[in-house]
């Protein structure tokens, strides 16, 4: 399983991936791969994906909301663990395009 923040690429094409949110079929932000795809936008992630959340962890019938309160610090803790994982790719990402390619330049110049 991993995640990703766009630009798909021809693998991610080619492994079914679309582009598309699997809820508003707008242009996804993000997606995650296991099986199959999940590609979501950032209005369904905020707005779509907590309920399914939810549904998921309420069990059918169930009138205890202390089940989701309890499971809420574990849910808070992937989330920032995702969201420090975000910010460290994306200073990656920044780091790199900032470094010059071209390591014969850099050998010029001393
Ligand atoms: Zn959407």
């Amino acid at each position: 399983m991993g995640r990703q923040n766009h630009p798909l690429t021809k693998a991610d094409q080619a492994h079914g991936a679309t582009g598309k949110c699997f809820c508003c079929q707008g242009r996804s932000d993000a997606f995650w791969f296991g099986e199959l795809y999940v590609e979501i936008c950032r209005v369904c992630a905020t707005e779509v994906l907590p309920a399914l959340i939810a549904d998921a962890i309420l069990p059918e019938g169930s009138l205890d909301t202390l089940i989701a309160e309890r499971e809420l610090p574990k849910i808070e803790k992937t989330f920032w663990k995702a969201v420090a994982s975000g910010v460290a790719h994306n200073a990656r990402t920044e780091q790199n395009r900032l470094l010059p390619a071209n390591d014969d330049e850099n050998a010029l110049r001393g």
